[in-house]
């Protein structure tokens, strides 16, 4: 029989009611002729409020510590879970990461998925029952408790997924698909019926949030498609596959925004082979890592460079760019936090020409400076004035059809 995978997020297990529900939905894809297992969130709200608990004490409590007590509320959600689907008639058994042999490395807080036992869980689902797997956690060769970092629920998924030859893994969250753009930035814009795994990766690096990169990561090597969709009503959502015909046809697929970066610039450094290397192995060796880079030569011979990184390692890095700039004798090194990335995704990209011409004619049209431009095969990101964040959004999706046709207006 072919198998499922239905992943419920926090919201989706935020009350006992909705755990029903979800047990109902399991029971109707079981009579449809399917074998379903189940990955859990924590309860909405359950995570941050344990480790609310931990910092209380100490803020810098041991990642051991806070992994033990965090992993605990996935640990209420496949127990809840498991009575819910005995309510409503089927064999279910939950388990723990550690039980159903989810192995990681072994770092605090932020394992990484080593291996995946899935012995345990096979013997359920061939007796026709339900195994209920924790998300977000795993266990270590040496039986300690790890968690694969916040918001990682939907990697176990995709990863148990994997790991059993899922047919489809349904992630069932409080948004009821992928949009073309935000739709809180951009009225009517578009809900896609499908998207292939690599525009997905570069939406997820790009600011889009509804899935994590880790878990689009596993589902594309695997080659399990994704299905993004809402446990708040039936309808489908959106299909994370591989490229399938016609895809090409769409010039840009998607539009997202990422205000959690910063530029740091450096003025006046010699112009010469191995700057740059020492610039970046600065911050590499404090394991700092780089989006966007744009060099180019000043007036007076020296050379000037900017680079991008996160907001929440911008400290580290203004302090690692200082050391190589006093080294370089630069002449200055400036920071700007008021930026935004604003990128354009489609495989479209690959067979149409004239794609970034017309990202830059529409923003210029509206006056908006472009500061870096970064692009791959099949996405070119710019960065702009943060204060022009939507305008750029909401210019792009329309100039590049990524909006609804306004329902009720009728065209004579
Ligand atoms: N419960 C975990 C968190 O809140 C994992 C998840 O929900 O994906 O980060
Ligand atoms: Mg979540």
């Amino acid at each position: 029989m072919p198998i499922l995978v239905h992943k419920y997020g926090g919201t989706s297990m935020g009350t006992t009611e909705r755990i029903l529900s979800n047990a109902h939905r399991i029971a109707a894809d079981i009579r449809r002729g399917y074998n379903v297992a189940v990955v859990v969130s924590a309860m909405a709200g359950e995570t941050n409020r344990l480790l609310g608990l931990a910092d209380a004490i100490d803020p810098k409590s041991s990642g051991r510590e806070r992994d033990v007590l965090a992993s605990a509320g996935e640990q209420v959600s496949i127990a809840l879970m498991a009575i819910a689907l005995h309510k409503v008639g089927i064999e279910a058994v939950s388990f723990t990461a550690s039980q159903a042999g989810i192995v990681t490395d072994p770092f605090h807080t932020r394992a990484k998925i080593k291996s995946i036992d899935a012995g345990r869980l096979r013997s359920v689902l061939e007796k026709g029952g339900v195994p209920v797997v924790a998300g977000f956690q795993g266990v270590t060769d040496d039986m300690e408790v790890t968690t694969l970092g916040r918001g990682a629920s939907d990697t176990s998924a995709a990863a148990i997924a994997a790991a059993l030859g899922a047919e489809r893994c349904d992630i069932y969250t409080d948004v009821d698909g992928v949009y073309a753009a935000d739709p809180r930035i951009v009225r009517g814009a578009r809900k896609l019926a499908r998207i292939s795994y690599d525009e997905m990766l570069e939406m997820a690096g790009s600011g889009s949030k509804v899935l994590q990169t880790r878990s689009v990561v596993f589902a594309k090597k695997y080659r399990v498609p994704l299905q993004v969709l809402t446990s708040f009503e039936d309808k489908p959502g959106t299909l994370i596959s591989e490229e399938v015909e016609g895809m090409e046809e769409i010039l840009v697929t998607g539009i997202c925004s990422d205000k959690t970066e910063a530029r740091i610039s450096v003025y006046g450094i010699p112009d010469q082979p191995g700057i740059a290397a020492q610039v970046f192995e600065q911050l590499a060796s404090q394991g700092l890592s780089v989006d966007m880079i744009v060099q180019g030569k000043g007036e007076d011979g020296l050379a000037n460079m900017s680079f991008t990184v996160t907001k929440s390692d911008l400290n580290d890095a203004v302090k690692a760019t200082e050391v190589v700039a006093k080294k370089l004798k630069a002449r200055q090194v400036s920071v700007d936090e008021k930026i935004a990335k604003v990128s354009i995704v489609g495989v479209g990209m690959k067979s149409h020409g004239g794609v970034a011409a017309k990202m830059f004619r529409a923003l210029a049209d509206k006056g908006i400076n472009i500061y870096m431009i970064s692009t791959s095969e099949i996405r070119i990101s710019v960065v702009i004035d943060e204060d022009y964040t939507e305008l750029a959004v909401r210019t792009l999706a329309k100039d590049f059809d990524l909006i609804e046709e306004d329902e009720g207006v009728v065209s004579a």
